[in-house]
């Protein structure tokens, strides 16, 4: 609290030790120790261990918490081209061609030849053996199947191979799945790796930074914007004894396998000659296709009757225990929380860039902190330090944690940091609530760049300044999307001109890091620093570090992306609705799309109007909320004002008014995000409670805004359209109504 004798550590001294503290040696240490061997979830308890341990050392009080998880792990698998031989129709099927599904051991990558390595298979993919004729979807969006379709491309009974990019990897097995296919190759093009490739004559790795053509991307398809966490425990933490759910409309039925481009090669070029080609359908299906110089023209297929792959896939599913390590450091206020975590667990014997690039920096930033603890300060708020178990399989150890501690959660915690891959490369790269922006900006501002093009520019200056809605696909999911707390994911990452980061795969490894990724490890030091300096910002500030009013902006923006969706939707977009009236836009949408739904008054043209015209309630409620939000951060800054100023002991009415007009505006902060909860959740998929951020259906990783309208308009359903816009109109004016003054 202002003026409070805690101060030992003044804001400076305390900025000094954020700063000054990580280093990239320490930081080289910890990567090198995570990402010695396997540390699959579920099976790193050492790790746990071990991490406890160094931030017990650190002097951080730590726990680790577990959680009865349902987990697969790989048996056995074959992905084999068969040919029919013409002469014997009865006993000619020949192997043309038996993907080796093994990534190559490389002498100066120790971790790619480990004897416990781990093979390449899905997480929560289907057993299964399946033999078919195989059908290129090109990246396996629900759009690219939508184009086979329209293309007359029998999919029903084929085996899909789909090239990795775009989207979540699990919607690419659901949406074949949906349509009947009965098995899933996914492979990655090296064309899609930007100007670092082979094709270009550039070095593979670990000669030089382009992939390694054996390389496998492996990873979980579940279905992730079904629900998140433990697919047998959805909305609840997965502890002994809890009832278990089935799990069909979380993960596949059908088996899914992941390959490199080298065992992709012979399938397809088995298809070249065969249905129609992906150029004839659109541009976006021969956006970035890499392999045509090695003979593959990407035909779609399907192959015919005598050339068909076999599919094999063997999981074995437990439900074992899985370990979040757990610090704190205690603040002075009880019920103000911040709370700050990364994943531990890999797919790989390395992983030293996803997840232990951010373990070996939330690493420092935990000593930093302890560093200052030892000098005598103590937050203001108490500071939640979290390494997840069980996040590649989806995000089970964090989500299985917010599960349990909801209602503590949604009545304190201020906010979510989350660190996933630290560093892979060197563009800064941020996803967040508009309610964090300014912090993000105010602590790159303050963190010089590795990259000194020009002298003394600071990771501001060198980065776009964008920054990305939350979608999924990391631990953030659970505290934004289910129990409202503003979230943010930062990294630093690779760009299609810097070494490709072989991702889930097992040259994601420490001599990758060293000599490609980060050599020198100071992108890690620099993100520890700004880590760091957003934790301090968020944790000891008289005044939580929110901007209400890029809250309201960010909706105001949000809006026009649903009113561009709806124009683009009707194909109206050029046209000044304006300036029309109804029925001549009516009739305009009407040529525009043959629709055969139009004609009399309450017509379905009609009804998209007059839904489009709802939505100037939004309009007017977003102008209400942004009247308050200004008065609040305008009282905020006030008020940090007033706190600067010294107060004697003897005026303690003056500082008791000040403490309390503070209290209120934190308050205000603190549930202004959680107004945005709907307890019933989004349509069909009620674990996701927030109105405004969710996974887009079918994209996963990237974020939908509003998805409930968004969706709606999609399916041109005006009067579930309607529902949503009250829904949210009403979140908006409670927010407006909680936030004001
Ligand atoms: N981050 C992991 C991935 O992208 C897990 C995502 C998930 O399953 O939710 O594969
Ligand atoms: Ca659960
Ligand atoms: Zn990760
Ligand atoms: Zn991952």
């Amino acid at each position: 609290w202002p003026g409070w004798k805690r101060r030992n550590v003044t804001d400076d001294q305390l900025r000094k030790i954020l700063l000054e503290t990580p280093s990239s040696k320490k930081a080289e240490d910890w990567s090198r120790y995570y990402a010695s061997g396997p540390h699959l979830a579920g099976k790193n308890y050492s790790q746990a261990v071990w991490t406890k341990e160094r931030w017990e050392e650190f002097g951080i009080k730590s726990e680790i918490v577990s959680y009865d998880s349902y987990l697969n792990y790989p048996v056995d698998h074959r992905l084999a081209l068969l040919h029919k031989s013409k002469k014997d129709e009865s006993t000619s099927w020949k192997v043309a061609f038996e993907a080796s599904l093994t990534e190559d051991v490389l002498e100066e990558d120790p971790t790619t030849g480990l004897d416990d390595r781990i093979p390449t298979f899905h997480g929560y993919s289907a057993s299964g053996n399946v033999t078919a004729p195989v059908v290129y979807v090109n990246y396996g969006t629900y759009q690219d199947y939508e184009d086979l379709i329209k293309a007359n491309v029998s999919l029903d009974g084929k085996i899909a191979i789909a090239r990795y990019g775009g989207i979540f990897r699990g919607l690419k097995v659901k949406r074949a799945q949906e349509l009947g296919m009965v098995g899933v190759i996914l492979y990655t093009d090296p064309g899609d790796d930007g100007d670092i490739t082979d094709e270009k004559g550039v070095a593979t790795y670990p000669n030089g930074p382009a992939r390694n053509p054996s390389s496998v991307q492996r990873g979980s398809v579940q279905y992730l914007s079904v629900a998140p966490g433990d697919p047998t425990t959805p909305g609840y933490p997965s502890k002994p004894g809890v009832p278990r759910q089935p799990v069909d409309k979380a993960t596949p039925s059908i088996p899914s396998i992941p390959i490199s481009y080298l065992d992709a090669l012979p399938i397809l070029k088995a298809l070249n000659g065969h249905g129609p080609k992906a150029k004839d359908l659109n541009k976006w299906w021969t956006r970035n296709t890499g392999l045509g110089y090695k003979g593959v023209d990407y035909y779609i297929g399907p192959t015919p009757d005598d050339v068909v792959v076999n599919l094999y896939n063997e999981q074995e599913y437990v439900i074992t225990p899985l370990w979040n390590v757990i610090g704190v450091i205690n603040g002075t206020i009880p019920d103000e929380v911040i709370v700050v975590g990364n994943h531990r667990d890999a797919w790989i014997a390395g992983g030293a860039g996803d997840p232990n690039s951010g373990s070996a920096v939330l690493n420092e930033v935990i000593r930093s902190f302890g560093e200052a603890v030892r000098v005598g300060w103590k937050p203001l708020r108490t500071i939640v330090f979290a390494s997840w178990d069980g996040e590649e399989y989806g995000l089970v150890g964090s989500t299985e944690w917010v599960e349990e501690y909801l209602p503590w959660l949604r009545h304190a915690n201020v906010a979510y940091l989350n660190l996933d891959t630290g560093a892979s490369g060197s563009e800064f790269e941020a996803s967040a609530s508009p309610l964090l922006h300014q912090v993000i900006y105010d602590a790159t501002a303050a963190v010089k760049s590795p990259n000194q093009t020009v002298k003394g520019q600071s990771v501001l200056d060198t980065w776009n300044r964008k920054i990305r809605t939350m979608g999924s696909g990391s631990d953030f999911t659970a505290f934004q999307d289910f129990a409202g707390v503003p979230s943010m994911s930062v990294e630093f990452s690779g760009s299609s001109r810097t070494p490709v980061y072989h991702y889930h795969s097992n040259y994601d490894s420490f001599h990758w890091m060293q000599k490609y990724g980060d050599p020198g490890f100071v992108y890690h030091r620099t993100i520890a620093q700004i880590f760091g300096l957003m934790t301090a910002q968020l944790a000891d500030k008289p005044l939580i570090a929110f901007q209400a009013t890029d809250y309201a902006k960010g909706l105001r923006e949000y809006v026009g992306k649903v009113e561009e969706k709806f124009d683009q939707t009707l194909v109206i977009r050029e046209m000044d609705m304006a300036t029309m009236d109804e029925d001549a836009i009516v009739e305009f949408r009407g040529s525009q799309r043959k629709s055969s739904r139009q004609g009399d008054d309450d017509s379905p043209s009609h009804e998209a109007l007059s839904f489009r015209k709802e939505l100037e309630k939004l309009h007017k409620a977003l102008r209400k909320l942004h009247e308050s939000a200004l008065e609040l951060d305008e009282r905020a800054a006030e008020l940090t004002d007033r706190a600067k100023q010294h107060i004697p002991w003897w005026k303690w009415p003056a500082w008791l008014r000040l403490a309390l007009e503070i209290r209120k505006v934190n308050t205000k902060y603190k549930f202004l995000e959680r107004d945005f909860l709907y307890h019933e959740g989004l349509d069909g998929r009620p674990w996701f409670k927030h109105v405004v951020f969710a996974p887009g259906l079918w994209t996963g990783y990237a974020g939908a805004v509003f998805p409930g309208l968004m969706e709606s308009i999609e399916a041109e359903d005006w009067t579930n359209g309607k529902r949503w816009v009250d829904i949210i109109e009403g979140c908006i004016l409670t927010a407006a109504r909680n936030a004001a003054i």
